[in-house]
């Protein structure tokens, strides 16, 4: 098998493609700035990580024939210091969720943590080999903030401060557009520039947080893009390979994090070599924000009635740097597209053994094309279709070049049956069993040519949002219409 294609990726620091090469290369290393977990995950955060899992899935994919050893991969969880704006302004997100909740902020932190897995495993995104929690990183976020205070740091009373002007070209990344530059607010009074930004937010007097630690700046929290630069730093070192987030943190977020790991190995080093940032999900009515109180989440799909693969599908069926609009006829779209793979994937695994006339290696080598174009999926999705309807080859063989679309891709066609895709809605009266017994009476009422039964038990099945579908060509007997 050839997966030999350079590697190509877009690096936001040079906004162009760039090859890539492991700084070493018996381990590639990647950081991607996890979740706050004041919240659900909507689903726009979630294409934050299906992306992600496609990088760690091409890396790992491609590793053998490039000679590179294993990933490793971090992801953290952020559960302090990130406040309502990027830049320093408002609140802090865990302690507003606790109080609006009367909750301990440890409990919010491990319900929405927990939440948030559990959405990963339902979109098939592997776990990361390291998931790294602010909050247990803190006495090194104080010794990281000691060692760059007296060169690049200034105390106010509401704590301690960088200051941008002391590190080589601050805001490379973000770059001369600033359409983006949302929450920009100098809201801190004393700051010398309007984008430095806290290393160590002091709780103000009379100020009862939750969550606060004792450190040579006064009792309070770290500021929040500390952690990332703790910990890629104390798991990755410095440089590592590759920085992934959603296209806001170019703005704000990573800009200060390569700041600190200037400051941190007083060097012009960015830290990662490659920072990439995937677009945003969006909707006509405009961006999907978690503080808008409802939003969508991915459990909320589900209890539509969707199969959460389908959103994973929909996210690949764009490029992550384009934009990206959801709408429930996309979705619905995307959803019949998993359907028609998942069975003519099962109607493969059905037929009889015949000899090939040709052979996979050409589709193996166009998904390599594809994804190692920037991570092309929507180049890759159509050479899975073609690949699968090629009659020259044996379907044992189109199986087998099958498992290198699931590894890279995720959707686990392989595996997937196609009764798993018809997700019952929540608010469904009737469950599977049921809807069986009522369409088996039904058989036995046409068989005996009694319609009016047949039609009867048709009309009492739609009521209940099950619709009856007679010859449907993708072979299923019925639907949901229910949520
Ligand atoms: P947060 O939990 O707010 O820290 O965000 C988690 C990740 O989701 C970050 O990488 C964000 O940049 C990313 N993100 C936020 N909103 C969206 C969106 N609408 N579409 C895609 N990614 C997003
Ligand atoms: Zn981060």
């Amino acid at each position: 098998m050839s997966v030999a294609a350079p590697l190509t990726l877009y690096n936001s620091l040079s906004r162009s493609l760039e090859r890539f090469e492991p700084i070493y290369p018996a381990n590639v290393r990647v950081y991607s700035c996890g979740p706050t977990v004041y919240n659900y995950a909507h689903i726009g955060n979630l294409r934050a990580y299906v992306f992600t899992d496609t990088l760690s899935r091409v890396l790992t994919w491609k590793a053998k024939e490039n000679g590179w050893g294993p990933l490793t991969h971090v992801i953290n969880i952020t559960d302090v210091g990130h406040l309502t704006s990027d830049a320093d302004a408002g609140d802090d997100k865990m302690e507003a969720a606790a109080r609006a909740s009367a909750k301990s902020i440890w409990d919010i932190a491990a319900h929405y943590t927990a939440a948030f897995k559990q959405n990963l495993k339902d979109l098939n995104i592997r776990e990361p080999s390291r998931w790294s929690v602010a909050t247990d990183h803190i006495q090194e976020m104080i010794a990281f903030g000691e060692k760059i205070a007296a060169k690049h740091c200034y105390q106010l009373d509401s704590g301690l401060y960088f200051d941008v002007s002391t590190v080589p070209d601050y805001g490379r990344l973000a770059g001369a557009q600033d359409d983006v530059r949302e929450g920009r607010i100098d809201a801190v009074e004393g700051k010398r520039h309007p984008q430095d930004f806290a290393i160590w937010r002091a709780s103000a007097p009379g100020e009862n947080r939750q969550m606060e630690w004792d450190s040579p700046w006064g009792r309070g929290a770290p500021g929040w893009h500390l952690e990332c630069s703790v910990m890629s730093e104390k798991y990755l070192g410095s440089p590592f390979d590759i920085h992934t987030g959603g296209i806001d943190h170019r703005e704000i977020h990573h800009p200060n994090e390569i700041a600190q790991n200037q400051a941190f190995c007083d060097c012009s080093d960015t830290g990662a070599r490659w920072w990439m940032h995937n677009n945003f999900l969006v909707e006509r009515a405009g961006k999907m924000s978690k503080s808008s109180g409802d939003f969508r989440t991915l459990q909320r799909l589900i209890d539509a009635g969707v199969h959460p693969l389908a959103y994973r599908l929909m996210c690949l069926s764009a490029h992550y740097r384009s934009e990206l609009e959801f709408s429930e006829e996309s979705l619905a779209a995307a959803l019949t597209r998993l359907k028609r793979l998942a069975i003519t994937v099962s109607q493969l695994r059905d037929r009889p053994p015949a000899p090939s006339a040709g052979s996979a290696l050409a589709y193996r080598e166009r998904l390599d094309e594809a994804v190692s174009d920037d991570l092309n999926t929507p180049k890759a999705l159509p050479v899975l279709d073609e690949l699968l309807a090629d009659k020259r080859i044996a379907p044992t063989d189109r199986l087998a070049a099958l498992a290198d679309f699931d590894a890279v891709l995720g959707l686990g066609l392989a595996d997937l049956k196609r009764e798993d895709l018809r997700v019952r809605p929540k608010n469904a009266t009737l469950d599977e069993a049921d809807i069986a017994a009522r369409l088996a009476e039904r058989r036995e009422a046409r068989a005996a040519k009694d319609f009016a039964l047949s039609d009867a038990i048709r009309d009492e099945l739609a009521a209940q949002g099950v619709e009856v579908m007679d010859g449907d060509p993708l072979g299923w007997d019925w639907r949901s219409t229910l949520a």
